[in-house]
Formats: C-alpha cells, sequence, structure tokens
C-alpha cells in the first residue's frame, strides 16, 4: 500500500537520504565540476554500464574531447577509438553527433533545456536530468533503476517496482521528494542509495529508511524479489562477435579487406563464416562501419 507523501514523512526521508549520501558520497568528477559536457558525457557512459567502468570511460573521453567542439571535430572512427572497449559503442556516435549539434546551434555549449537537451541523440529523461542537475544546478530528478527501486518500495511498496511500479508515479514521487536547490546532492544521493542499499537484495537491516519503508514489511516476513530478467549470456552471443569484430577494426589501420576480416574473425571466434558476415552486417546497418570498394572502415560513410 502507497505511503503518504505529508510534509512530515518527505523531511524525514530528505534528512535520511542526505545523511547517509554525507557520510558515503563518491567524489565523481561530473558530480561537481558544474560542466554540463562533463554531466552529459558521465551519463551517456553511464547507460548500460556499471560505474567502475563508467569512471575509466568517461576519463578517456573528457581527455581526448575536454568540449563539444573537440567532439565535433573529430571523426566517427576517432569516437570509436577513444570509445575503446566501453560496450554499446554506438553510443560514442551519439556523443559525437550530439557534440556536432552543440557546435553548430549553441555556439559549442550544451544547451540548458530539457526540450533541447532531448532532441540531442542518444539523450533520454535520464540523461537530460543528469545534465540540469549537475551541469547548471536545475532541480531536476533524475530516475534510473536504482531510483525506480528505492522509490518503488520505500513509498509504493512493490516489491521489484521495474515491474511492478507505474513510470509515470515513480517520477512524480522523485520530484515531489527532492528537495528545492539540492539537485546536485539529491540525485546522486538517491542514485547511490539504490545501488548499495536498496538492492535488489535489499539490505533492509541496515537501512537508514526502514521505519518509513512500505516494503519492509513484506520483506521482513520472508517475501522475496524476483530478478525482473536474467543477464543475456554474452559467451557466444551475436555481442561478443560484434565486439571482437570493432576490437579488430579499432586496432587496425585505416580499414580492413572485408573478405580477410570475416576470415580472421571466424578463425578467431571459431564460429561459422556466415555468423561473423551477419554481425558485421549488423555494424554496418547501425553505421559502427561502411564498406566502401570491399574494404571496411570504421564509422558511417562520409557521403
Ligand atoms: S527498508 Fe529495505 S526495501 Fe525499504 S528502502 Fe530500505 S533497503 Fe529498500
Amino acid at each position: 500500500m502507497a505511503a503518504e507523501l505529508t510534509p512530515q514523512r518527505v523531511g524525514a526521508i530528505r534528512r535520511r537520504l542526505l545523511d547517509w549520501y554525507d557520510a558515503h558520497q563518491q567524489p565523481f568528477p561530473w558530480r561537481t565540476s558544474q560542466d554540463p559536457w562533463a554531466a552529459l558525457v558521465a551519463a551517456v557512459c553511464a547507460q548500460q554500464t556499471q560505474m567502475p567502468r563508467v569512471l575509466e570511460l568517461w576519463e578517456r573521453w573528457m581527455a581526448a574531447f575536454p568540449t563539444p567542439a573537440d567532439a565535433a571535430r573529430a571523426s566517427d572512427a576517432e569516437a570509436l577509438r577513444v570509445w575503446g572497449r566501453g560496450g554499446y559503442p554506438k553510443r560514442a556516435l551519439y556523443l559525437r553527433r550530439a557534440a556536432e549539434v552543440c557546435l553548430t546551434r549553441y555556439g559549442g555549449a550544451v544547451p540548458d533545456s530539457e526540450t533541447e537537451l532531448l532532441e540531442l541523440a542518444g539523450v533520454g529523461p535520464f540523461t537530460a536530468a543528469i545534465v540540469l542537475a549537475f551541469g547548471f544546478g536545475i532541480d531536476s530528478a533524475a530516475v534510473d533503476t536504482n531510483v525506480v527501486r528505492l522509490f518503488g518500495r520505500l513509498v509504493l511498496g512493490d516489491l521489484q517496482p521495474a515491474r511492478e511500479s507505474s513510470a509515470g508515479e515513480i517520477q512524480r514521487i522523485a520530484e515531489r521528494l527532492m528537495p528545492r536547490g539540492e539537485a546536485l546532492r539529491w540525485n546522486p544521493a538517491v542514485m547511490d542509495f539504490g545501488s548499495a542499499v536498496c538492492k535488489p537484495r535489499p539490505r533492509c537491516g541496515e537501512c537508514p529508511l526502514a521505519r518509513l519503508c512500505q516494503a519492509r514489511p513484506r520483506f521482513a516476513a520472508g517475501e522475496r524479489a524476483e530478478p525482473v530478467r536474467a543477464q543475456a549470456r554474452f559467451e557466444g552471443s551475436q555481442r561478443q562477435l560484434r565486439g571482437m569484430l570493432m576490437r579488430m577494426l579499432r586496432e587496425g589501420d585505416d580499414s580492413a579487406d572485408r573478405a580477410g576480416l570475416i576470415e580472421r574473425g571466424t578463425g578467431e571466434s571459431g564460429r561459422p563464416g556466415r555468423e561473423v558476415e551477419t554481425a558485421l552486417e549488423g555494424l554496418i546497418q547501425d553505421q559502427l562501419a561502411h564498406c566502401v570498394g570491399g574494404r571496411i572502415w570504421l564509422g558511417a560513410s562520409e557521403c
């Protein structure tokens, strides 16, 4: 059953979460620099990626492209090489294209309105909220999977909110709970708390919100949160083949002979040539590579 968010309850939740954050905060550079480009890069890096890898990826990208103008002037191939083994490489192309728009439409700056941010490649509501909060200090509630889990349990009493709670309701709760003028502390507080304490298997025994939590009695009675979905196997997957081909292209010279690439991929992966060819076609369709005169190049065709 949902809890009523009275001013008293809201105040108690805010205090406890901010106190927890003050004791556990992780000083990632994009959280404190108030640099909208740094925030945008961090939010894109964080999509489908665990936090320890986000920092490494973010540092590599920001060292190569410290401003939108730097990324806008790079080629797809350069962006993909910098992205390296960061996974889901389309994000490198999205960032580069977003940077081009920042340069051509906003004089090299990242825009400070949600509407304009949502028009940039690869930017959804979560990324836009992160840029507004960390880049501009604007009150904006960023809702990722950790926040959905935390607020769905805390306020609605759902055990597995990603499956049970309404996205619109979670967004309304996130906006109601966020203390005005505290976006810079509040957003990382709720994201980190969801990740560290209100985990898929929650650590209710050490949770400072336990007395306020609608899901706590259900967990205490022995109910369990079933996993939303099992992680798809990477070994033997199409994703693995694509990653291998991307690595070969990144590590090669400017281009690779198509037939030679397929032959090498078949030899290294031990998978049938037609599977390797299908993976390569997928990369071309996704504009991560293109073919000219029987040679494969990184990135989308320039023409
Ligand atoms: S009491 Fe348990 S379920 Fe509720 S917020 Fe804390 S960790 Fe999450």
